[in-house]
């Protein structure tokens, strides 16, 4: 028989937003990880779609031809926390999205909103499938893809530390070229018209400015037990 204390834990949805350098795909993974719970990593997405335009010769100066171009793609996520996977018509993608070009193009792709609606629609339809709950991250996760998720975080720190984080994963970057990129495509994800990067008013905060990664995961992970508790 099942009871409240042998009961599995309620499916939980977790959305994590914010801007890049956050710590939001690292504090992401680990929760899932140690929560049992699945993981989609959005921007991979749009990465995606992005690299099969480039890689298809749209010309991304276009939006007509962009949007014309958003449902061609087959893209797929793993998600495994442990190991996450993207593939574009079956094609592993994991290394050619995180190249600069796709970085530096990819905010003009997902600023269309044929390519919103297409992504979108794919990660509620991955979010409803987690049998036991997902956290996703992204920009517009809790304002626009998920609304009713139950934990909704938004990750914030200082320029300087994001494009410090951000210059050490890219081995050997220049940090100020690197604080100038971000603070780039940041803008352009923040102005655009549809589902702009933004905070839901019900998101919880977090600066992780002066934090480490391990108190990040432990604040979040702490967050979402309790919501599992009140389920
Ligand atoms: O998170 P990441 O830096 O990989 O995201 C890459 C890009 O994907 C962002 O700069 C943004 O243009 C787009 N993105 C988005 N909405 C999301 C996630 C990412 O528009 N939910």
């Amino acid at each position: 028989m099942e009871t409240a204390e042998n009961a599995a834990p309620a499916a939980v949805i977790v959305a994590i937003d914010g801007p890049s350098g956050t710590g939001k795909s690292s504090t992401s993974k680990a929760v899932a990880a140690q929560l049992g719970l699945s993981y989609l990593d959005t921007g991979a997405q749009y990465r995606a779609i992005t690299w099969w335009m480039v890689h298809n010769g749209i010309d991304l100066t276009d939006p007509g031809a962009i949007a014309d171009a958003a449902g061609k793609p087959g893209i797929v996520s793993g998600t495994d926390p442990l190991a996450p996977t993207i593939t574009v018509d079956g094609a592993d993608v994991s290394g050619p999205i995180r190249t600069t070009e796709v970085t530096s193009k990819v905010s003009a792709v997902s600023a269309v909103p044929e390519v919103r609606t297409r992504i979108t629609e794919l990660q509620r339809w991955i979010a409803e499938s987690a049998e036991k709950g997902i956290v996703v991250e992204g920009r517009d996760i809790g304002t626009t893809v998920l609304p009713d998720a139950d934990l909704k975080i938004f990750l914030t720190a200082s320029p300087e530390a994001r494009a410090a984080r951000r210059s050490g994963e890219l081995k050997g970057a220049d940090v100020k070229a690197t604080q100038e990129a971000l603070i780039k495509r940041d803008a352009a994800d923040s102005s655009r018209k549809t589902s702009p990067l933004a905070k839901a008013d019900d998101a919880v905060e977090v600066d992780t400015t002066e934090l480490t990664l391990q108190q990040v995961i432990e604040c979040v992970v702490t967050l979402v037990e309790e919501k599992r508790a009140e389920k």
